[in-house]
């Protein structure tokens, strides 16, 4: 029988999202600051080798399910092949990736080929100049091609797009107008404090309600959707829309209850929530010689000492809050 890990909440823990570099090409204003972060010298990066043994490690403890995030994925050299690789763990019957999409339309059809089963693609704004507003970059029409490509082989599709006051919220209903002719699902995303600058806004304006009601007062007949088990989107239809409408409330976290992920960070800390600052560094424990037994264990018992939500591994941080981190270290 295959084997079943829970945490000390009795929640099921199936699912790792491992981003593979902290590197981007993008400056996203709410991931980091305009000149960049520190990055993880190379040396101190899992290398595949290293992340290929933790996933068919914890495949072996009951996960089922990785998310490939970062930094941006495609920057990190072969990523193609570790990709290949991994679709190929047994126990894990679903690789997703998220991705800024600069990089990869030349590389849907040989992700759709190798099995990857679905992509999130990161797309604030439908508007040229507000795409290099927020991601300080000029590279819309790259995006926009990875997102025509990703139609055209039939990908299954998440377009995410975090909501900033003074931003992008104009941007909401022409994004759900894209659920009209195209079979994906747009989710809104509330922005998180973790933009690498260590900025805060300690009330957010623009929450998972405010955005459900904006939308609502132009799409009156706006359909709630059953959300899946372990979902942290409310999920939403408009009738007659081929895609769907989610909303997370990833700052003011309702979905803490059923949360089933950890994650494993690019220089190989472990968190157990999105808001801790890292339980130990799986990095150093593998190049100290562990055995897997030894990473076992110290992976069964971090899941057996998770925070009950959120708000409680903030209070937890060693390293306090406001977080200083960029999101491209954590991989959202
Ligand atoms: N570079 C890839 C991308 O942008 O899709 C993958 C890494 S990125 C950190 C993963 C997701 O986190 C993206 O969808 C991004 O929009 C989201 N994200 C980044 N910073 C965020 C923040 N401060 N609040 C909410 N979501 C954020
Ligand atoms: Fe890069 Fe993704 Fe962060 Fe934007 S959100 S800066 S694309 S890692």
């Amino acid at each position: 029988m295959k084997r079943k890990v829970y945490d000390n909440h009795g929640r099921l823990i199936n699912y790792v999202r491992l981003a593979v570099t902290d590197r981007c090409n993008l400056r996203c204003f709410y991931c980091m600051p305009e000149e960049g972060i520190e990055y993880v010298a190379k040396e101190d990066l899992l290398t595949y080798e290293e992340m290929d043994r933790l996933i068919t490690l914890l495949a072996g403890m009951g996960i089922e399910k990785v998310r490939i995030t970062g930094g941006e994925p495609f920057v990190r050299k072969d990523m193609l092949e570790f990709l290949f690789n991994l679709c190929k763990i047994p126990g894990i019957n679903k690789v997703n990736i998220t991705t800024n999409g600069t990089l990869t339309a030349p590389i849907v059809g040989d992700l759709k080929k190798m099995g990857i089963h679905s992509v999130n693609l990161s797309l604030d704004t439908l508007d040229p100049d507000r795409f290099f507003e927020i991601t300080r970059r000029n590279v819309f029409p790259k995006v926009m091609e990875t997102f025509d490509a990703l139609i055209n082989h039939g990908m299954p599709t998440k377009i995410n797009a975090v909501i900033m006051d003074g931003k992008n919220t104009q941007d909401i209903l022409p994004m759900v107008q894209l659920t009209k002719d195209y079979p994906v699902s747009v989710r809104f995303i509330e922005e998180m404090p973790f933009n690498g600058t260590g900025d805060y806004y300690p009330k957010l304006e623009w929450n998972y309600q405010r955005i459900i009601e904006h939308i609502r007062e132009s799409y009156p007949d706006l359909e709630k959707l059953p959300d899946p088990p372990n979902s942290t989107s409310y999920n939403y239809q408009i009738p007659g829309h081929q895609g769907s409408i989610g909303v997370i409330a990833a700052f003011s976290r309702t979905f803490c209850g059923t949360c089933n992920r950890i994650r494993i960070t690019p220089q190989g800390m472990l968190k157990t929530c999105l808001y801790d600052d890292g339980v130990f560094n799986v990095r150093d424990i593998i190049r100290a010689g562990a055995t897997d037994e030894q990473l076992h264990a110290t992976f069964a018992e971090a899941i057996g000492n998770r925070a009950k939500n959120g708000f409680e591994a903030e209070k937890n941080r060693q390293f306090g809050f406001p977080a200083s981190e960029s999101m491209s270290t954590i991989g959202g």
